[in-house]
């Protein structure tokens, strides 16, 4: 039979031994009742589904922050997204339909503000870290101090997940400063909220990252342990899908996750990487740790700019060790991506612009001969 938006398109009418209709049933809506007996529903629909679930976001303005930020609020979740500055947010904005995204702000002395952030949500990320201290909170402060608070709030008001951030190697026996504090972070969560899932990131890559554009960078001359640590570097993009994972799926509560790539590098071998990629050669020059720590320290106390601290030097000299206890991406069905495979895409505005992919496309160009490099080695 034709119906009414038929007749009105001009549609002829279907034969009569055709007319039976067959009645699709899709299933559009899915109900999850959390630990706290709170209905989750989610309805599919592109940008504007309803992904039902509040996660808190601590740490979002940072370079993993908008993997996981992004992944939640795209599946239509709503995200609160605790900051400090308004400047570090505004990208975030887009991430989701509008509305999913909500800001807050937020200090970690201000426990008022941290519980403001949390008592909607059904989930809490904590992503916050420094790699240095500051002038406002040392590494202390951010990494169980901070934690601790953060992890209070999500017990006070009874959130039912919490997924906790820490680090590789996070150790309170560690000789560094930034994997001791972690691994106390670790421990006092652990105990304030027995059921959080603490998640270890091996070094990060990704447009935003730390390793790629600081090995490609002018201003990383000064070495002291020959770049010959050796760890697993990371797709953000992994990580933030393994987050994103753990916000869906309870049993990831109470783990520990250690999430690593496929292959093991020492720092020289992705710097000869990076060289080749960004057709550049970057001089290193290897000072001792006895000379470079003091002066760091100075710098950091002086400068108000990222300059490296003393303890980043200690943590050349100390390789990724994995916890085999720990859980990985196999247990959360992801398959880490290899960096070899994406240094192109992240390194190519560090090429010279005299270089080009494409072959020459005028006579002029042939004439000059002009290197080109392929996009497919
Ligand atoms: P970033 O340094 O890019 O971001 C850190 C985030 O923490 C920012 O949002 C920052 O807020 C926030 N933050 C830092 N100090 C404070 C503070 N005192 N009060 C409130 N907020 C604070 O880190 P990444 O995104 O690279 O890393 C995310 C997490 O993963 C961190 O915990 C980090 O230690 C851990 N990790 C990272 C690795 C890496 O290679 N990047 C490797 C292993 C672990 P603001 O923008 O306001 O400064």
């Amino acid at each position: 039979p034709r119906s009414a938006a038929g007749l009105a398109r001009g549609l002829a009418p279907a034969p009569r031994s055709s007319s039976v209709v067959t009645v699709q049933r899709r299933f559009v809506q899915d109900v999850q009742i959390t630990r706290t007996g709170k209905p989750i529903i989610s309805i599919q629909g592109g940008r504007s589904s309803l992904g039902g679930h509040t996660a808190t976001v601590f740490g979002a303005t940072g370079f993993l922050g908008r993997y996981i930020v992004n992944r939640l609020a795209r599946a239509g979740n709503t995200v609160v997204v605790p900051y400090r500055e308004e400047m570090t947010k505004r990208h975030l904005k887009i991430s989701g339909d509008l509305g999913r995204v909500i800001f807050i702000e937020m200090d970690l002395r201000n426990k008022a503000s941290i519980e403001e952030s949390v008592r909607h949500s059904d989930i809490v990320y904590n992503l916050i870290g420094r790699n240095y201290p500051t002038k406002n909170f040392d590494l202390d402060d951010v990494h169980v101090w901070g934690a601790e608070r953060i992890a209070e709030a999500v017990a006070k008001y009874d959130v039912d997940r919490f997924v906790h951030v820490s680090s590789f190697n996070a150790n309170k026996h560690s000789p560094s400063e930034f994997y001791r504090t972690k691994g106390l972070g670790e421990e006092a969560v652990r105990r304030i909220f027995p059921e959080t899932t603490i998640v270890r990131p091996a070094p990060l890559f990704g447009y935003e990252d730390k390793l790629l554009n600081t090995l490609a960078g002018v201003s990383n001359l000064f070495t002291s342990n020959g770049m010959q640590q050796r760890f697993w570097p990371v797709h953000a993009i992994d990580v933030g899908m393994a987050l994103e994972k753990m916000c869906y799926d309870d049993s990831t509560a109470e783990q520990t996750y250690e999430l690593y790539g496929p292959t093991n590098y020492s720092m020289a071998d992705i710097a000869a990487l990076v060289d080749k990629e960004i057709v550049k050669h970057r001089r290193h020059i290897n000072l001792p740790k006895k000379l470079r720590q003091p002066v760091l320290e100075l710098m950091n106390r002086l400068l108000w700019w990222p300059v490296g601290s003393a303890d980043e030097v200690e943590r050349e000299f100390i390789d990724q060790v994995i916890d085999p206890s720990a859980k990985t991406f196999a247990d959360l069905g992801i398959e880490p991506a290899e960096l070899k495979s994406l240094t192109y895409q992240y390194l190519l505005p560090y090429r010279s612009a005299a270089y080009y992919d494409l072959p020459p496309q005028t006579e002029r160009e042939k004439r000059e001969e002009r290197k080109y490099l392929h996009v497919i080695d």
